[in-house]
């Protein structure tokens, strides 16, 4: 199987820690249960100058570090890896911040997983000539049998691939949002997802 797995409150917590940010840099008090949008800003109720700092703040190497794991992410994809599935870890994270998210990565355990960034939101000015910074046309001719994502606006990036299943990370901001297709299925954590993927395999 080809898979297809986002970083971002995927692998790692970072919704919890942009919560504890949110009330260190601005008092703004969000719980991570209460962050209803995807969008940083609409979540934490930030003016567009707070938003940039929010971003530049959150990608630096210390935040980017200082993530915890969620649980089960490597146990999952090691696994996977043993079994001789392709797994490719595809962050929207600019492309500015690959060597810390590299970097924990080898740490938590995932060492031998590819990770690539794609300009999923309209955050980053690319850098094409990095063989690890995807261009979107590159990204097109690339192909997956599952998608892990928990970010409803990056759904479209799932629209030309043909049965390919994806499997929306339980998290609160996806909780209202209605999926594209039926081959969209919610998954409440790794353990779910391990076994929608093993069940697919022995067919
Ligand atoms: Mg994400």
């Amino acid at each position: 199987m080809k898979i297809y797995v986002d970083y971002d409150d995927c692998l790692c917590e970072t919704a919890r820690s942009f919560s504890e940010l949110a009330v260190e840099m601005f008092d703004k008090h969000v719980p991570y249960e209460k962050i209803r949008y995807f969008e940083l800003d609409k979540s934490f109720d930030l003016d567009e100058e707070q938003y940039e700092r929010f971003l530049v703040r959150g990608h630096e190497p210390d935040v980017l570090l200082s993530y915890e794991e969620t649980l089960d992410a490597s146990a999952v994809i090691n696994e996977w890896l043993t079994l001789g599935h392709e797994v490719s870890i595809i962050t929207g994270r600019p492309f500015s911040a690959y060597e810390p998210s590299r970097k924990w990565l080898d740490e938590h355990g995932f060492k031998n997983v590819r990770l690539y960034c794609l300009n999923k939101y309209g955050r980053d000015n690319p850098v094409y000539e990095d063989e690890y910074s995807l261009e979107l046309e590159d990204y097109y001719k690339m192909d997956f049998d599952f998608a892990v994502e928990d970010s409803p606006k990056a759904f479209k990036f799932f629209d030309h691939f043909k049965d390919l299943r994806v499997l929306v990370f339980d998290r609160p901001w996806n909780r209202e949002c209605v999926f594209p297709g039926d081959n969209y299925t919610r998954c409440l954590g790794w353990e779910e997802i391990k076994n929608i993927v093993a069940d697919a395999t022995r067919r």
